[in-house]
């Protein structure tokens, strides 16, 4: 459910048109809907009704400070993966008591950041790790709340990149050692363990991973229950897919009542830290086309979004909708939708079957608003796109159009 659609033959976000956005700010433009980040985050809030839970936005998806305002004011919390998403969720007010720091290359000085903000917990994904947290808080003289990682081995029949929770993954502990490495983590004197932690990957289409790889996390929470483990988080992670094309993913609401279900007689405070499911849908990439060229029997839509913008589809193949913004009567053509980047791989859609645009016309691309901008780099210098935010007939620049000056900044 989003807040994109044609009024008339207009294609508007929330009340406002596209038409509009691209005349007053240009192209490329990310725009995302503010009623609908709201929306999708208040899903998550319901499905867990009266039992205690955290909410962590995973900020890698999109690290925009109005976007982290928005849900932060919607009740959210933040799953960090770097010191910059640390300060970024500062900037935009989090509350640091409901910030959790997941990544297997945290470095020593991003481990002091987050104790000294004071964040709920490190999750913790390796033996070298635990000791790297225990030197720092031993440093800061504090205590640092910890949960461990572990890579519960199931497979989330996902993107091979975006899959997380094998055992040829870099992430987590394996299952197999984990107890071993509670035992370890009780013995450091700094930390207080606290927590229980998987992610198995990302655009998930079905609950079931998920379900399984909490039965065998809360294996392991009972066994150390019976140690004496004081564990109060339990946190699932992310990864509920969205629908870009065909796929049929399951309503947060069936995921987290999975969820529940599995942990149903324990105290646990559930974190989810939903990235893509809350975002993906509440962005589009709005585009202008340059030049249709026929080449060799082939059509491109040649646009001024590219790779650089939008790297999900040469990195992945992902698909994404491509809308026009003005509804006409066309024909249909079959095209390849590319950027100007110097690269082959540089396409938004392949062998696209779309009503013929003509130089001029606007294209929105669609469910862009999970690893768009945060994707995007300067490759080409081409500068960073605009993001505006929609909120009624309204629209706020969020993060301006980056400028030439903005590419050498820094550069001797
Ligand atoms: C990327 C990530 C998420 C979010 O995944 P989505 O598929 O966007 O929901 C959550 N937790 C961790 C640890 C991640 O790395």
């Amino acid at each position: 459910m989003h807040f994109f659609d044609y009024r008339d033959d207009d294609f508007c976000c929330e009340g406002v048109t596209l038409d509009r956005v691209a005349t007053e700010v240009g192209t490329p433009t990310y725009v995302y809907s503010r009623a609908t980040l709201l929306r999708h985050l208040r899903v998550f809030h319901e499905a867990f009704g009266q039992r205690p839970h955290l909410v962590c936005f995973s900020t890698k998806a999109n690290s925009n400070l109005a976007v982290l305002r928005t849900l932060r004011e919607g009740g959210a919390g933040f799953d960090v993966v770097s010191g910059g998403e640390l300060f970024r969720v500062l900037r935009a007010g989090a509350d640091p008591r409901q910030v959790v720091f997941s990544g297997v290359g945290k470095r020593p000085e991003e481990i002091r950041e987050a104790l000294a903000a004071g964040i709920l917990m490190l999750n913790v994904e390796s033996h070298g790790e635990l000791l790297e947290v225990e030197r720092a808080a031993a440093a800061l003289g504090t205590s640092a709340r910890i949960a461990l990682r572990v890579n519960p081995e199931v497979d989330a029949r996902t993107h091979p990149y975006i899959a997380t929770g094998l055992k040829q993954h870099k992430f987590g502990i394996p299952l197999a050692d984990a107890r071993a490495e509670y035992d370890f983590a009780a013995t450091l004197p700094h930390l207080e363990v606290c927590g229980l932690d998987c992610h198995i990957g990302s655009q998930l289409t079905t609950v079931q991973p998920i379900s399984d790889a909490v039965a065998r996390v809360l294996e392991l929470y009972r066994e150390l229950r019976a140690a004496s483990f004081d564990l109060r988080y339990l946190d699932v992670g992310g990864g509920l897919g969205i629908r870009y094309d065909t796929e049929q993913p399951p309503a947060p609401p069936a995921a987290v009542v999975a969820v529940m279900d599995r942990a149903r007689d324990e105290g646990l405070t559930l974190i989810c830290e939903p990235g893509r499911s809350i975002v993906g849908n509440a962005g589009v990439l709005l585009t202008r086309v340059l030049y249709v060229k026929r080449a060799a029997g082939k059509t491109f839509v040649v646009v001024d979004a590219a790779m650089n913008d939008l790297l999900r589809p040469a990195f992945y193949g992902a698909f994404h909708e491509i809308r026009p913004v003005q509804r006409r009567a066309a024909a249909l053509i079959r095209a390849d939708v590319v950027g100007p980047v110097c690269e082959s791989g540089d396409f938004l859609a392949r062998d696209r079957e779309l009503a013929e645009p003509h130089p001029g016309d606007l294209l929105a691309v669609m469910s862009a608003g999970a690893y768009g901008f945060t994707m995007a780099s300067n490759y080409n210098a081409r500068p960073r796109a605009a993001e505006i935010m929609c909120a009624g007939e309204d629209f706020t620049v969020v993060r301006r159009r980056e400028t030439y000056v903005d590419l050498v900044r820094g550069e001797e």
